[in-house]
């Protein structure tokens, strides 16, 4: 964890998929975003975000940089740990669809199934209302998207699209959502984790 005075250091998962387009959300709201490949690296920061991609490789690059463990130790001990899109799915506790020995790190109790919108509906953009977040509609963009076909108790549902299926959860410190924030220049739902990861960090220091 960064220090208590010092800006909020944000780890991205640097592995594949969107990595640079959190980094570019996350400075141009003041925080410090920084590239976490490393177990090591973990120790530093005070949330991480997983981007989307593509899940399977993520997987087996998370499992042969020996990041899975640590990845899986620190989401359960509480750090604030941000999914979009593969990001989900490699924070779902049960993935449908998922290639052989796909596995994921879970931390979300979620039946998701990986590319929900079938190859018809590559991808699509949609406003959603996620009122947690904002009161006005957030622009949300699905590339191959998953969605989450069912929620265990703890998880709140917070957006869902047009047709009533759900695309946005929460569970204690882990968000999850199936499409990509990062790319279409609103910054509500970062701003929304960021939040969550400040939060976390002043619970911390009350402990102390
Ligand atoms: N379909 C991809 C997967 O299964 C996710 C796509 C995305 O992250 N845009 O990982």
């Amino acid at each position: 964890m960064a220090g208590n005075n010092s800006p909020v250091r944000i780890g991205v998962l640097a592995f594949q998929g969107d990595v640079r387009e959190h980094l570019a959300v996350l400075d141009s709201l003041g925080v410090d975003g920084v590239k976490v490949r490393r177990p090591d690296e973990l120790a530093s920061i005070d949330g991480l975000i997983i981007p989307g991609g593509e899940s399977s490789v993520m997987d087996k690059l998370t499992r042969l940089f020996g990041m899975a463990q640590p990845l899986k130790a620190v989401i359960s001990n509480g750090l604030p740990v941000f999914g979009t899109c593969a990001g989900l799915i490699m924070l779902s506790n049960t993935v449908l669809d998922a290639m052989d020995d796909q596995q994921s790190l879970g931390g979300l109790d979620v039946v998701v199934r990986r590319n929900a919108f079938g190859t018809q509906i590559d991808s699509f953009e949609v406003d959603l209302a996620m009122p947690v977040v904002s009161s006005s509609p957030i622009p949300a963009t699905f590339i191959r998207a998953p969605v989450v076909e069912s929620t265990g108790e703890g998880v709140t549902v917070l957006a869902r699209v047009p047709d009533g299926r759900i695309v946005a959860v929460q569970q204690g410190n882990v968000l999850g959502i199936s499409f990509h924030p990062e790319v279409n220049g609103d910054s509500r739902i970062h701003a929304y984790f960021v939040d969550l990861v400040r939060q976390h960090r002043l619970s911390k220091k009350d402990k102390i």
